[in-house]
């Protein structure tokens, strides 16, 4: 059993590598920002009270993002989890350690998503998702089929996040930078940190993957 990391800034392609982990190697793909969106659908207290936040591109708090994990972490995962987008602070790092260590599970690798600033725009601008079964697209790199139904189901419902826009990058890319980045060193410091170059084609981003994965 393997549980990662795919730490990256808004954009990177961490939610893309991620559903492909799930389909290639059957692991339990955890992202805090689909658990957040889904509590704002479900129009719950906690979803309320995040919507402004997520609007504004700024973090939820720890607490919030550290309790959705550990309801996830206590339900298992035999291939494995994926933590995308989570941890994005040091405070999240440590607890995500501390629930490991309960569980007897073990971080095998961290995986970093490195890509050029300039590429993030185009990324962010460009997305969408199936609200049938969350495949990813983007405008350029990753069309929607020419019929207009998702590939992977059939769905013809294309959703678009409302915090997808260069005003709320902006700040997301701040908050990555002032929150997020120094978890490389963290976990550097750890001996856990690889990087692949997310620049690159998504099969090439996903065979490097799969090399840090066999290694
Ligand atoms: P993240 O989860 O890190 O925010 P996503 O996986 O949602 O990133 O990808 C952001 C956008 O970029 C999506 O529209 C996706 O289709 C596209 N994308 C992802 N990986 C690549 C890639 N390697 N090359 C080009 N476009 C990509
Ligand atoms: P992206 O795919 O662009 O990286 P996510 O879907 O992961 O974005 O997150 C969307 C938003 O949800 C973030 O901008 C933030 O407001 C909130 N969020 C998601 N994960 C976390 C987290 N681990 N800690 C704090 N806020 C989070
Ligand atoms: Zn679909």
């Amino acid at each position: 059993m393997t549980n990662i990391i795919l730490l990256g800034p808004p954009g990177a392609g961490k939610g893309t590598q991620a559903r492909q982990l799930v389909e290639s190697r059957g692991m339990v793909q955890l992202s805090t920002g689909d658990m957040l969106r889904e509590a704002q659908a479900a129009g719950s207290e906690m979803g309320k009270k995040v919507a402004e936040v997520i609007a504004r591109g700024e973090l939820v708090t720890d607490d919030i993002v550290i309790g959705l994990i550990r309801e996830k972490i206590a339900e298992g995962a035999e291939g494995g989890f994926i933590f995308d987008g989570f941890p994005r602070t040091l405070g999240q790092a440590d607890a995500l350690g501390e629930l490991l260590a309960e569980m007897g599970l073990t971080l095998d690798a961290v995986i970093e998503m490195a890509v050029d600033d300039g590429a993030l725009v185009a990324r962010i601008t460009g997305r969408s998702t199936c609200g049938g079964c969350g495949e990813v697209y983007h405008d350029q790199t990753k069309p929607w089929p020419a019929d207009g139904k998702c590939g992977n189901c059939g769905s013809s419902d294309v959703k678009r996040r409302a915090d997808d826009n260069e005003e709320s990058l902006k700040t997301r890319l701040m908050e990555y930078y002032k929150k997020t980045s120094p978890l490389l060193g963290y976990y550097y410091a750890k001996g856990d940190l690889r990087s692949v170059d997310g620049l690159q084609a998504m099969e090439a981003v996903a065979a490097d993957i799969a090399a840090v994965l066999e290694a």
